[in-house]
């Protein structure tokens, strides 16, 4: 079942507390042939549907480079969510998981994650596949998937440390 904003049987929602203002800004738009969550898919797939990645400004120069990069993680903001519950019943039926046991967009900060392909760059649009929101959603990060990434600046200390000797 998809979620509109019902509580389902053995959900449990709390009282959030107020919002502490992150400072978070929309750096851009994610659009995607969705606009109703029983439509959208649960997780984006390589081979999904053509999607676009509008970036605004003064965001764009940002951009500079990430063409290098077969593959990004995206960052968004499930804006649609609700923010409260803290045991969710994906099925619909009684059994109930933790929120951060799962990857229900219901979370106290409606953080969705993507690792998409990146299919070209025009300007300050990105081409790619694998996203699974719905139109309109507000971007908030991109970065080059981790597994192609290596870090530009020196190494620090704490890279040579393992945990070798821990108890
Ligand atoms: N891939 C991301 C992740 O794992 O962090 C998101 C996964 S979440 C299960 C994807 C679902 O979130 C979609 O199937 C849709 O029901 C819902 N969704 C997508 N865009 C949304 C939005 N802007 N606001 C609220 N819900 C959204």
């Amino acid at each position: 079942m998809v979620r509109e904003n019902e509580v389902r049987l053995n959900e449990v929602a709390v009282e959030p507390p107020a919002p502490v203002d992150a400072g978070l800004v929309y750096i851009g738009c994610i659009h995607t042939p969705w606009t109703f969550r029983m439509e959208t898919p649960r997780q984006g797939r390589p081979d999904g549907p053509l999607c676009t990645i509008e970036v605004f400004e003064p965001w764009v120069a940002a951009l500079r480079g990430i063409e290098a990069f077969e593959r990004l993680e995206v960052l968004y903001w499930l804006d649609r969510s609700r923010r409260d519950l803290v045991l969710q019943s994906p099925a619909s039926n009684g059994e109930v998981h933790g929120t951060f046991s799962i990857r229900s967009p219901v979370r106290p900060n409606p953080i969705g994650t993507s690792i998409v392909l990146l299919e070209k760059v025009e300007g300050a649009t990105l081409f790619v596949r694998g996203m699974d929101c719905l139109d309109g959603t507000p971007l908030i990060d991109i970065k080059p998937d981790r597994t192609l990434f290596k870090p530009i600046a020196p190494p620090q200390k704490g890279d040579f440390e393992t945990g070798q000797g821990d108890a």
